[in-house]
């Protein structure tokens, strides 16, 4: 990988240019290195300087962003080497999840052993896998990463089909296919023209990491409360101390600011009598992020030599922890399709890739925001008739083995319709 963030006014030809290398535009970049092979030239436009692979011991601090990663975007991590370094460096296993309704008796655990597997997924601080990625990129010399830069303009297509990507620090770039990675507020999107559908969830999630008097047990602990979920997700030190979780909690922006605004010995009780004391006490609480919550939806993933992905494309309610996952399967999906325009000689911006992209992809991620939803409201609702529908619902399919666990693997990246390289039977010769 060659770096630079000279001014140049030359203007300089890419297969495709990523714009933003977050989780899921560094991830694109790897695969499509991987998958397509040294000729096809790469660009990554990144506006921050990317950190250096965090030096991690036990005393290490917990970064309070964490994700928590299905099968899929491991194996998805595997098949594009970043996988090994990531686990040397710290992760959480989740071998079991346990949801829980907090107005009845409604309660459902999933375990990573009814499913085949020894975790149903993994909880890592966002940091390392980004840092892993980068690390990555230097593997590969057809991959430019251009950093600190910001997309400044974009052309309108040219009469062969490409674009003009103008830079804030007066370099350009011409390519056929540039892929908007630039998180919820992508500038790509806007200057694309592509519309959005935008909703507020009406909550807020506050994010930190706690210790907690009983370890974590390797589960990931979700309580819904009628004013949003509260999930615990296990995290471990390099020394194995499992008594360290990642708190999610998501709040009706009513009484969020109040809880953010109390001392930590107050926050402490009032975390742990919303968690009815399931890992006793609260014994210790880093500071506290605040995250609106919003969902968002492009109109289109794809315009004449525009492509979005990852958060540029969806955002959604993080109680499912879905999110980043959603943003792997596009990466999977856009590089099969880029392989296929490879195959046959076509541009990779060509409109029968760029649709058939979207038509993997839109349809999907709609599923689940619908799904994210309806949870969202269906476990907001008070009312003493749907109390005891999702109650006793949860209830049933807890004792519905063969359905839950069709459920989960389907949550999990184990089971569906998925792209070759998020898959474990994925094989690449020259890999
Ligand atoms: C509280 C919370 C908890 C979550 N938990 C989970 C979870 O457990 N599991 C899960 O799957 N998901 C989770 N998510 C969602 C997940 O964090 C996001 O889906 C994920 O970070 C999106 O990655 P991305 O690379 O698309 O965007 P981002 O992470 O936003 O990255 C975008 C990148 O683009 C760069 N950029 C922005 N604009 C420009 C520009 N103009 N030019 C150049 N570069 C630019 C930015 O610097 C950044 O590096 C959670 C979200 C929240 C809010």
């Amino acid at each position: 990988m060659s770096q630079s963030a000279e001014v140049q006014h030359e203007v300089q030809h890419y297969d495709v240019v990523i714009v933003g290398g977050g989780l899921v535009g560094t991830t694109l970049a790897c695969a499509l290195a991987v998958e397509l092979g040294e000729a096809y030239r790469i660009a990554v436009i990144e506006a921050r300087e990317p950190s250096p692979l965090p030096k991690i011991d036990e005393n290490s601090v917990f970064e309070p962003r964490v994700s928590a990663l299905t099968q899929a975007s491991r194996q998805l991590l595997t098949n594009i080497g970043v996988w090994p370094k990531m686990m040397q460096q710290r992760f959480g296993l989740m071998k079991t999840m346990c949801v829980w309704d907090a107005d009845g008796t409604g309660r459902i655990q999933f375990h990573g052993e009814d499913l085949g597997q020894s975790e149903l997924g993994f909880i890592v601080e966002n940091r390392i896998t980004v840092a892993c990625l980068f690390a990555r990129l230097n593997d590969f010399s057809n991959i430019e990463l251009i950093t600190p830069a910001s997309i400044a303009e974009l052309s309108a297509p040219q009469a062969d089909g490409s674009r003009l990507v103008a830079l804030d620090n007066g370099r350009q770039l011409r390519t056929s296919l540039v892929v908007g990675a630039d998180g919820a507020m992508s500038k790509v999107r806007d200057l694309a023209a592509i519309e959005l559908q935008e909703k507020a969830y009406g909550q807020s999630a506050i994010v930190t990491t706690v210790k907690t008097e009983k370890p974590h047990q390797h589960t990931a602990w979700q309580r819904f409360l009628n004013s949003g979920p509260l999930a615990f997700l296990p995290l471990r030190t390099t020394a194995g101390d499992d008594h360290f979780c990642s708190i999610v909690w998501s709040l009706d922006d009513e009484q969020v600011d109040d809880i953010m605004a109390l001392d930590d010995g107050a926050f402490k009780i009032a975390l742990e009598r919303a968690f009815e004391s399931t890992l006793g006490s609260v014994e210790q609480v880093a500071p506290r992020f605040k995250f609106p919550l919003r969902q968002r939806h492009a109109e289109c993933y794809v315009k004449e030599g525009v492509a979005l992905v990852g958060d540029a494309a969806h955002t959604i309610h993080p109680l499912a922890g879905q999110g980043v996952n959603l943003g792997m399967l596009d990466v999977a999906v856009l590089t099969e399709e880029l392989k296929r325009a490879q195959q046959r000689e076509l541009p990779a911006g060509h409109p029968s890739i760029l649709k058939r992209y979207q038509r993997r992809r839109r349809g999907d991620n709609a599923l689940m925001m619908g799904t994210m939803r309806g949870f969202k409201l269906l476990f907001g609702e008070g009312a003493l008739p749907v109390r005891w529908l999702r109650n006793t619902g949860m209830s049933c399919l807890n004792d519905l083995e063969p359905l839950k666990n069709r459920v989960a693997a389907n949550a999990m990246g184990l089971s569906g319709d998925l792209p070759a390289l998020a898959r474990p039977d994925y094989f690449n010769p020259s890999f």
